[in-house]
């Protein structure tokens, strides 16, 4: 299919935190956004607990600025709601805030953290995602809100945790040529990747002070955090995408379905994959 008769996609990624869609899916959504099809980030906490020398609202106001700033980079949506950061609860309210949230945006695919993770708002909006998963097609609930006609497929997040069993991805897409991109929007985070995850791993004395050096100090340390999904995972490039260009591969960002969104999803992935179309097994 050219991309001239190529159906728009939605994307909606749905994160805890201003920067955790970034960094687990910013490079399919800039191939995404490359292709002419829509993305939506979402933060379902507003980060107001993310810093060690402020706090609140002027947080809060900074990190949303700085979500703005990173979707301008690419031409993206971003939401972030106005939950307090660190204090997230897979609640009735705010499961019926996601429902009606994928109701509005509609998406083709829908992304977000595995439910067991380091932090507590990274499993509760798992869990909230999982929650309004099925709900999302029930009419009765969040009437006001028309009801999707069928699940969206669902895909989680890469990460590093080993229990109760390792991320075992189902996609894997080389992100070389958007890498920048990527890196970009984190350097929009500035809040984050320069001031508190430094100060917060004992590293804020190695962050330079200078824009041009913060982007290639930025660089220097997650660009290999892609490398080694690329080469974690070489295995499923060489399936997907052939051994030649499997094998050169530098940068990759990788996906697990989850059980609970389309019924058939692995029958859908060609669909959902049209950036890569042309270069990988997933078009039959
Ligand atoms: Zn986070």
């Amino acid at each position: 299919m050219t991309p001239d008769t190529r159906p728009t996609l939605t994307l909606l990624a749905i994160g805890a935190h201003p920067d955790d869609c970034e960094l687990g899916a910013g490079g399919l959504a800039a191939l995404y956004a490359r292709a002419g099809h829509r993305v939506h980030f979402v933060a379902v906490t507003n980060g107001d607990a993310g810093h060690h020398e402020l706090a609140g609202a002027p947080l809060a106001r900074r990190r949303r600025a700085e979500a703005e700033a990173a979707a301008a980079v690419i031409g993206i949506a971003y939401t972030v709601l106005d939950n307090h950061d660190g204090e997230l609860e897979p609640s009735l309210p705010n499961r019926r805030a996601i429902i009606r949230l994928i109701r509005e945006v509609r998406p083709d695919l829908v992304l977000t953290h595995r439910p067991n993770d380091y932090h507590p708002d990274h499993r509760y909006t798992s869990l909230l995602v999982q929650d309004a998963a099925y709900m999302v097609t029930v009419p009765g609930i969040v009437a006001a809100a028309p009801h999707l006609a069928a699940d969206p497929v669902i895909l989680y997040m890469s990460d590093s945790f080993q229990r109760p069993y390792p991320f075992a991805p189902d996609v894997i897409v080389p992100i070389d040529d958007v890498l920048d991109a990527k890196l970009d929007m984190l350097h929009q985070h500035a809040s984050q990747m320069y001031e508190w995850l430094p100060y917060n791993t004992g590293r804020a004395r190695d962050v330079p002070l200078g824009d041009v050096e913060r982007r290639a100090w930025l660089h220097a340390r997650y660009a290999p955090r892609f490398t080694e999904i690329a080469d974690r995972y070489r295995a499923l490039l060489t399936t997907f995408y052939g051994p030649a260009q499997g094998d050169s591969v530098r940068y990759a960002e990788a996906f697990e379905l989850s059980e609970y969104g389309a019924s058939s999803p692995r029958d859908e992935l060609a669909r959902l994959f049209p950036p890569f179309a042309d270069a990988t097994g997933l078009v039959a």
